[in-house]
């Protein structure tokens, strides 16, 4: 299986195994799926293909866990100090992670190695988060006071995509065990060979053992299981919008706590005053960087008419320099798309956009890579609201450019899909650039900037992409009981009931 174009990383498992309960094991009934390497599109290992089942023996050793185990009471500093030794297990070995996750999912070595440093702040962050955690008091002078004493829920059930895997997780597993849950991830079936790694780093660290569990397999088996076991009380997750509606429907009859962070099809709004040259940079990244397989890509660009074919010409030239090549490279800007069905999506979706819009770069297979999931960055011009190519998520190196002549029309542009997650808006006037803002139908926006975050901040989308927020507080939030506790002070006040005529009764 060994390939001169793909460049397969040193300590490779034999098999990727779920981890249950402290322990790598095969599926109950035994069964594998196939993992391919997205450069060749051969076979390259095989994975545990979990069904209910072995959902059931994860939940069973989740429950356990927290039911019985010290991670839920543990003082936060104490489970702190393990976080932080995760976020330096991860850092230490930042090569080696995205030398995985590089191979495993076609991401550009150079991102994904940034991805994994991201991974490693995020438990760092929830690190000093969680020490740093104060609850709320209520005082009712002389009469009450009351507190709220926050939780942790139970078993979270954390299901992710396939884009930039390793990160993702962290997202959700910071957060998750900061708070005192024990957890089983469900990762995407496209990409399990990082999180396979998750457990030998929390062994390391000292996470005790049943506080995480892996299931690897389908969604409609493995991921299904998880959403319909009673003992999972909450889901966190990250995917498409048409499944989160689907996992809405199945979690309903449970009425467990659900955090969607779903689908984008972001717009980047240029007005003619801005600084041109920045945003050509940024929309140019904002698009191309993870293979466009990025949830908050900003896939549309609007642009004032004014400089409408500046942009378009100075746009299109930068995009052809854009270096498509081998993930391994550490000169490469766009790798490999995760999967030949993910290829066919985006290819599908070039074809669509020659007949949408006018092909002013890119278009197909880039020249050199006759094999693998390669596709050239791809630029659309004149691109109508109407088209499938403005309205629907690609998720790969293809984007749309549409013009517009006022504030107005370009309001009304940016809000014409049914996505909401990302609006980045690049203007130097700023009366402007605070109104538009506030008013587009987005749950983050950048001014004059890339998708630049900082961690407390919150991060989720509105309408089709997604529902509650994750980040900062929010994550504590989402992964807590915030019980309030009430107590008297001074005389109880109690209306009474049945004294009226109580004398008289006697
Ligand atoms: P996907 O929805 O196909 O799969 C995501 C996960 O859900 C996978 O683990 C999958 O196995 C599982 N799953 C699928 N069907 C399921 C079911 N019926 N029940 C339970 N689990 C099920 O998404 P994808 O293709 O892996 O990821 C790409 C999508 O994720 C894009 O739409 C992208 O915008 C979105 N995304 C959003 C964010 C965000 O924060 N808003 C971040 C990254 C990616």
């Amino acid at each position: 299986m060994e390939n001169n174009l793909s460049v397969r990383p040193a300590n490779l498992p034999d098999k990727i195994r779920h981890y249950i309960n402290g322990e790598f094991v095969d599926s109950i009934d035994g069964e594998t799926f196939d993992v391919l390497d997205p450069v060749t599109n051969e076979t390259y290992i095989q994975a545990a293909s979990g069904k209910k089942e072995d959902i059931e023996a994860a939940v069973a050793a989740a429950r356990t866990a927290f039911l019985e185990g010290p991670w839920p009471t543990m003082l936060p500093r104490e489970r702190s100090r393990v976080l932080h030794k995760i976020a330096h297990i991860v850092e230490s070995r930042d090569q080696q992670l995205a030398e995985m996750e590089s191979f495993d999912s076609g991401l550009p070595i150079a991102q994904a190695l940034g991805q994994a440093r991201r991974a490693a702040e995020n438990f760092r962050f929830f690190a000093d988060l969680i020490v740093a955690q104060s609850d709320d008091t209520f005082k009712v002078p002389g009469r009450q006071i009351n507190y709220v004493n926050r939780k942790p829920i139970g078993v979270a059930g954390l299901i992710t995509p396939w884009n930039t895997p390793f990160m993702l997780e962290s997202w959700k597993l910071g957060p998750a065990l900061a708070t005192g849950n024990t957890v089983v991830l469900k990762p995407a079936e496209f990409t399990p060979l990082s999180a396979s790694l998750w457990a030998g780093i929390f062994e390391e660290a000292g996470v005790p053992r049943g506080v995480f569990n892996l299931v690897n397999g389908f969604g409609e088996t493995a991921g299904d299981a998880l959403v319909k076991h009673p003992g999972v009380p909450l889901i966190s997750f990250t995917g498409e919008s048409r499944t989160g509606q689907i996992i809405f429907g199945n979690a309903a009859p449970f009425l467990k706590g659900l955090s969607m962070e779903l689908g984008g099809k972001s717009p980047a709004v240029v007005f003619a005053d801005a600084d041109i040259e920045a945003a050509v940079d940024a929309t140019i990244f904002g698009v191309f960087s993870l293979n466009g397989e990025r949830c908050t890509a900003g896939a549309r660009i609007l642009v004032q008419r004014d400089i409408y074919d500046d942009f378009v010409e100075r746009y299109a030239a930068q995009a052809k320099r854009v270096k498509v090549g081998l993930p391994s490279d550490p000169a490469t800007e766009v790798g490999a798309l995760v999967h030949p069905e993910h290829y066919d999506k985006v290819m599908s979706y070039v074809e669509i956009g020659k007949t949408e819009g006018r092909l002013v770069a890119g278009g197909g297979r880039p020249e050199g890579f006759e094999t693998g999931n390669f596709v050239a960055p791809t630029v659309f011009a004149d691109v109508s609201p109407d088209a499938r190519i403005f309205q629907e998520e690609i998720f790969g190196p293809v984007v749309a450019i549409t013009p517009f002549d006022t504030d107005e029309e370009a309001l009304a542009l940016a809000n014409n899909t049914k996505y909401g997650l990302a609006a980045y808006i690049w203007t130097n006037d700023l009366k402007r650039a605070h109104n538009f803002s506030q008013k587009v139908e987005a749950g983050m926006v950048w001014l004059n900037s890339n998708n630049v975050r900082d961690l407390r901040t919150p991060f989720g989308g509105v309408k089709a992409s997604g529902l509650g927020h994750e980040g900062g507080y929010r994550s504590i939030d989402f992964y807590t009981d915030q019980q309030a506790v009430h107590i008297t002070l001074g005389k109880v006040h109690n209306p009474t009931f049945g004294k009226a005529n109580a004398e008289n009764s006697h």
